[in-house]
């Protein structure tokens, strides 16, 4: 669900200012090399995870963690701007009652009520696109090139965002003609069934992701290069995967963060890894990373996150069932909404659900983070790699806190914090000190 809604009427009015010329640059990286493994991290009859920990800790300079922390804690305030922000949108759509006049237009157009719902769909697509491109165009072009992680110039950032919008306006106008279907069939039982078509339409747009979605953003290719693919495969078939594929994808097109993960449902569901790190990272780096990958395709993360989703969008429509009556009663009649079938209601759903799941930010955080913290498990012991692992965390400190007060990490959090992945690294290789001491210097797994 990241097709956020941006503008392109303005694409011409900031390609005229000549903003496309916002030079990159690159992020702050360690100075030292990370795939030496520190002293206090060597295998030895004094091993101790904590300061194992710390030495690796030690190995990012102090200038770099500045940065990142404040790239890091600046989205935690980017969490209250964005809600603040569409809320004011939307209660202006419903004040100036601009939301009734393009439903007005919308039925001068077409008696069909359910090409009234798309019309409406577009019109109130693209002004909140223009509406939102101010703040928008901060959050993802200008401030991911203040911090370096950004490697696109504006003009194929934009052409992004353009494709980005129509997506939304394709699977949101499936959507939106759905929902307001049912909830004009069925005016007393919409919440039930709306909210399973909901959960159906998200379903179906996370299976064709990775076939449909994800190639008209990236260039996804399967991976052949046996250095690498040979360990991952050895490592998929050992756990039970069966796969002879691994996928990368161009992500430096966009970013330079490294990462990998597991997408698709079913059929579709696939490990790709991205190509920042295949260039950045060490073979054993790679290893643990698709280790963690392979812990999320092992357990089943995405089927559970579904049900988990489930039980979310049931008492969000059940919210939303409550909430818009009891607006509506209030300022209906001002707004010119004639009720909950009327497509000029959907600022104010939009805004309720704004509410709605600022409030379970950490709910949300939280399902997620723990998720993660039994993929790292399952991958420091599928690959065998707590050096690695403890690389890709230095790797990953270049966009997240590394050292965050637990209070922040349960809140904002939606992975274990750096501190935490190089903790459990460590903590496992102590347990694992034979593994290790034949080859003090350079432990790898082939
Ligand atoms: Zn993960």
């Amino acid at each position: 669900m990241n097709w956020h809604l941006r503008g392109f009427v303005l694409l011409v009015l900031f390609a005229a200012f000549g903003l496309g010329s916002a030079p990159a640059q690159p992020a702050m990286q360690p100075t030292v090399d990370i795939t030496q493994v520190p002293a206090a991290a060597q295998p030895s009859a004094h091993f101790d995870a904590d300061a194992a920990t710390e030495a690796y800790m030690a190995m990012i300079p102090p200038a770099a963690t500045a940065r990142s922390n404040a790239y890091f804690e600046g989205s935690y305030w980017l969490i209250l701007w964005d809600f603040l922000y569409a809320a004011a949108i939307a209660l202006l759509l419903l004040n100036l009652r601009w939301s009734a006049k393009m439903r007005d237009l919308a039925e001068r157009v077409t008696r069909f009520r359910w090409l009234q719902d798309a019309l409406y769909w577009g019109q109130y697509l693209v002004l909140t696109s223009l509406l939102g491109f101010p703040l928008g165009f901060y959050e993802g072009y200008v401030r991911e090139h203040k911090y370096g992680l950004a490697t696109q110039s504006f003009g194929p950032w934009m052409g992004d965002q353009c494709k980005a919008l129509l997506v939304s306006l394709v699977l949101g106008g499936i959507m939106v003609i759905l929902l307001f279907a049912i909830v004009r069939k069925l005016p007393r039982t919409w919440w039930i069934w709306g909210s399973i078509a909901a959960l159906a339409l998200m379903v179906g747009a996370v299976a064709i992701s990775p076939v449909y979605l994800q190639p008209i953003f990236n260039k996804v290719t399967r991976l052949n290069d046996p250095k690498i693919t040979v360990p991952i495969l050895h490592m998929a078939h050992a756990n039970g995967i069966p796969t002879n594929d691994v996928y990368q994808i161009d992500a430096s097109r966009q970013t330079t963060r490294m990462s990998a993960n597991v997408s698709g449902f079913a059929n579709t569901m696939r490990i790709t890894i991205n190509d920042n790190l295949l260039r950045r990272g060490s073979p054993e780096e790679v290893q643990a990373v698709m280790g963690h990958e392979m812990g999320h395709y092992v357990m089943n993360h995405i089927p559970k996150s579904i049900i988990f989703l489930l039980v979310v969008i049931v008492a969000f429509f059940a919210f939303l069932r409550w909430a818009l009556d009891w607006t509506l009663a209030r300022w209906g009649t001002r707004w010119q909404i004639r009720g909950v079938g009327d497509p000029a209601v959907l600022p104010l759903v939009l805004l309720l659900a704004g509410i709605f799941f600022f409030v379970l930010t950490p709910v949300m955080n939280t399902e997620t983070r723990t998720q993660e913290k039994e993929a790292d498990m399952f991958g420091l012991n599928a690959a065998r790699q707590p050096d690695g692992f403890a690389q890709a965390a230095i790797h990953l400190s270049e966009y997240r806190k590394m050292r965050p007060s637990p209070v922040e990490e349960r809140i904002f959090f939606d992975h274990p914090s750096g501190y935490d992945r190089i903790h459990s690294a460590m903590v496992w290789k102590g347990e694992n000190l034979e593994l290790f001491e034949k080859t003090p210097a350079q432990p790898a797994v082939h």
